[in-house]
């Protein structure tokens, strides 16, 4: 595989030039949220410039105009993500709302008392509470496939837990703690055996690894925009076409509807648009499809090489820090993210050092607690990388935690949990 062009990808970022020319930041907490190309601020300008107004509902060019720039946008996230149909594909806010829809729509139909939902011990709290609020909300129990190790799920544990009362598993395809990869395809082969639908968390995949849906074979996929160079408020869930197709809206009012007459029946548009209730985020959306097609140029296997040559780098480089310690196995099936924890250090302090030192990392729990709980620590320094990430920022973490003196080494967060 071609090595990513390093130098011309950090000039697409504006970000990484900023006008008042300060001491560079080293911006490590990419899982959270990725810095965005030229081609994604320009495609923000572009619509609201040359295209904005409602779509789908305006009988002149200008609306017809940002409609078809809204459906042109579907079709590059179908490309990207290999599924069959446009209509597969519904815009969201984000993973979190993707979760939320499916918990509310197609979970709420299937999920009665006594049947329970299975989820594994590393998720994302947007890929566990939604869940959890279902099942109390039905009378169902939410098992869990424990992932006390972190390392991948394996399909014999989540066989021990599906029973024949399990409705529904959703599970995450990548760690956002540890970066670990779940070997999802064998994970939904596993339910599907017992004709268990599976929802997939692609929040942490979809910017690091090539996702194609089909081969998966997911029932459902979500994903967040902003995570992978597109805008915030931008997000995508696949879902696959028979089971879309029967879906109750999430949210009603305008878009959803045929027609509404006060003493009749209301009849519902079909998906995707039945499912995107209201005016949607339709510059966000058409800015992530400039996100994905600019991901697709760089190559994927160009962008999962540069992954794997930093957090093996980083791997290499903190084994030989006094007190640090990799949490999990990240180099093993690298997905740019690198999880420490500093002994003796809670993980703010270790935080607040390293901006000190004008590196941005994320420091706690990663909305993840209970997964913390099972690891057995009060939270982790996060190190994620994107395309424009480079082994001199991961030297100056390096330089930066072997500052810490003797005498530092105290917690100013004793005991203390954080989210
Ligand atoms: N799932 C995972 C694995 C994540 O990392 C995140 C974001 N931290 C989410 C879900 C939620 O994504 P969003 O906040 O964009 O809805």
């Amino acid at each position: 595989t071609a090595a990513l062009p390093l130098a011309s990808v950090r000039a697409e970022f504006p970000f990484l030039d900023p006008p008042d020319h300060g001491p560079p930041l080293a911006y490590l907490d990419n899982a959270a949220t990725t810095q965005k190309p030229r081609c994604v601020l320009d495609a923000l300008v572009d619509y609201y410039t040359t295209a904005n107004s409602n779509i789908g509902r305006g009988f002149y060019e200008l609306s017809r105009r940002a409609t078809t720039r809204y459906e042109e946008a579907r079709a590059v996230v179908r490309q990207f993500l290999n599924a069959a149909h446009d209509d597969e594909i519904i815009f969201t806010r984000g993973t979190t709302d993707a979760m939320n829809l499916l918990a509310d729509t197609f979970a709420a139909r299937i999920v009665g008392p006594g049947d329970d939902v299975v989820v594994t011990g590393m998720e994302h709290n947007s890929n566990l509470l939604p869940w959890r609020r279902l099942c109390e909300r039905h009378g169902a129990t939410l098992r869990v496939v424990p992932a006390s190790a972190g390392l991948p799920v394996r399909p014999e544990d989540l066989a021990a837990v599906l029973g024949h009362r399990t409705r529904l598993v959703a599970l995450t395809h990548v760690s956002n703690v540890l970066g670990t990869v779940n070997p999802v395809r064998d994970l939904v082969r596993v339910a599907h055996e017992r004709g268990v639908p599976v929802v997939v968390d692609g929040a942490q995949a979809v910017p690091h690894l090539p996702v194609d849906v089909r081969e998966i074979g997911a029932d459902f996929y979500c994903f967040s925009g902003h995570k992978v160079y597109g805008p915030m408020g931008s997000g995508v869930l696949y879902g696959r076409r028979d089971l879309l197709a029967d879906l109750p809206p999430y949210q009603v009012g305008g878009g959803t509807v045929k027609g509404v007459a006060h003493h009749a029946p209301v009849s519902y548009v079909p998906v995707p648009a039945r499912l995107e209730a209201g005016t949607p985020d339709i510059a966000a959306a058409v800015a992530l499809a400039a996100a994905l097609t600019w991901l697709d140029q760089l190559g994927r296997p160009a962008v999962r090489a540069h992954d794997a040559q930093l957090v093996r780098y980083a791997v290499d480089a903190l084994h030989d820090v006094d007190r640090v310690r990799v949490v999990g196995d990240p180099a093993a099936d690298p997905a740019g993210i690198v999880s420490i924890a500093v002994d003796g250090l809670h993980p703010y302090d270790v935080g607040g050092h390293l901006d000190r030192h004008g590196i941005a990392v994320r420091s706690g729990v990663h909305c993840a607690s209970a997964f913390l709980d099972e690891l057995g620590l009060l939270g982790t320094v996060r190190i994620s990388f994107a395309v424009y990430s480079t082994t001199a920022e991961i030297d100056r973490i390096v330089a930066a935690l072997r500052t810490v003196r003797a005498g530092e080494w105290t917690t100013h967060y004793p005991g203390v949990r954080f989210r």
